[in-house]
């Protein structure tokens, strides 16, 4: 059998590529080592709760036609991604906003709260690493209480040892609003992700709980490779290096364990970063519910590879895989693990869109 594409990763990259080839004619087969489809977006049913079961998803973009594309596989319900935080018994509202700044200090209006700040920056003016970014940004009690010791363990490294842009992708607002993003379309797909990637993949083959070899290379025209560009060039330069994660799932025998999706532990007390309330993503009503403590974890070559360390050793192995990957004539190395970068679903999904265009 010979097909036009062998996808590698029956992830977002790769099914939305896998969509796009075969309206145009495309024949492509799909592999994936997974027993599943979906990759980390993965949902699964549990007491009729759909489960996040790589980490939450909470769907969002700016971009009209990205929300569009993925209105046509499914309906996305009003889910508005407000995670609160827990710091030793205490809670405070998440992202950065008036609502927070009015539980730490009282204080009521904008100019009262940038005041309070502005007093608590130490003297910053050009922050250097995360630390100094934290406190030029918000002063040093909401670095204290939200963000020091939780980012500590997210991290495994010192605040001063990480890199600035980390806390960039968070809001910090001068108004009551606990949107944690400032997208303009935001929603969970009703009855979960994982039918989106069903609909995305058919009309394809579709081989699970099946790796990628070097033999099957001769099975098409072109390789998609959605997997660690590393292993595909058996990390002869080494491996690329990642923070990894645990997720402990629970079924328990109440219908609501915490009131909120998402509730952060910021304090280093618990070893988790976050617990998970999945009913929650689609105002459920189950008689029980399932949550999942997040436990950051080293990351070894077996262990799953999740947030890429963005440092000057990875990024320098990452260019040397690089300069193989050039010299592909029918190899790709696409989504967030071909291209060693943290990625959201909407930047996923536009990538793909974009190179399907080139390609197809
Ligand atoms: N962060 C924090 N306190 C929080 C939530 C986030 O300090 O309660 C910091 C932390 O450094 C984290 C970064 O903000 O790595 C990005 O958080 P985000 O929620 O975007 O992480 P993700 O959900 O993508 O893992």
């Amino acid at each position: 059998m010979s097909y036009d594409y062998l996808i590698v990763g029956a992830g977002l990259f790769g099914s939305v590529f896998a969509r796009e080839a075969v309206k145009k004619g495309k024949k492509c087969l799909v592999v994936d080592k997974r027993s599943h489809i979906g990759g980390n977006c993965y949902t699964e049913n549990m007491e009729g709760i759909q489960v996040h079961k790589y980490g939450a998803h909470i769907f969002r973009t700016s971009e009209k036609h990205i929300w569009e594309y993925m209105n046509q596989f499914v309906e996305f319900n009003r889910f508005t991604n407000s995670p609160i935080a827990n710091y030793n018994g205490k809670i405070y509202s998440l992202p950065f906003n008036m609502n927070t700044f009015y539980q730490l200090w009282g204080t009521i209006t904008p100019d009262e709260a940038r005041a309070r700040i502005e007093s608590q920056r130490e003297g910053i003016v050009g922050p250097k690493n995360l630390e100094e970014q934290a406190i030029f940004l918000v002063g040093t009690d909401v670095y204290n209480i939200l963000i020091k010791e939780y980012t500590e363990k997210q991290w495994g490294r010192k605040c001063v040892d990480l890199p600035a842009s980390i806390i960039r992708r968070l809001p910090v607002r001068f108004t009551y609003d606990n949107n944690y993003f400032n997208d303009r379309y935001q929603g969970i797909p009703i009855g979960g992700y994982t039918q989106i990637f069903e609909k995305m993949l058919d009309g394809c083959d579709v081989r699970l709980g099946t790796a990628y070899t070097p033999e099957m290379a001769t099975l098409a025209d072109a390789i998609i490779y959605t997997g660690t560009i590393d292993g595909y060039y058996n990390y002869q330069f080494g491996a690329l290096e990642y923070r990894s994660l645990r997720f402990a799932h629970e079924i328990l025998d109440t219908n609501n364990f915490q009131g909120n999706a998402v509730v952060n532990y910021t304090s280093a007390k618990e070893a988790y970063t976050r617990i998970i309330e999945h009913k929650h993503f689609e105002f459920g009503t189950q008689d029980k519910t399932v949550i999942t403590k997040e436990y950051p974890q080293n990351w070894t070559p077996a262990d799953e590879p999740y947030y890429p360390i963005n440092d000057d050793k990875n990024a320098s192995r990452y260019e040397k895989y690089l300069s193989l990957a050039r010299k592909e004539r029918n190899v790709h190395f696409k989504g967030r693990l071909g291209g060693y970068q943290y990625l959201d679903m909407q930047d996923v999904i536009n990538m793909a869109l974009n190179f399907a265009k080139e390609e197809l």
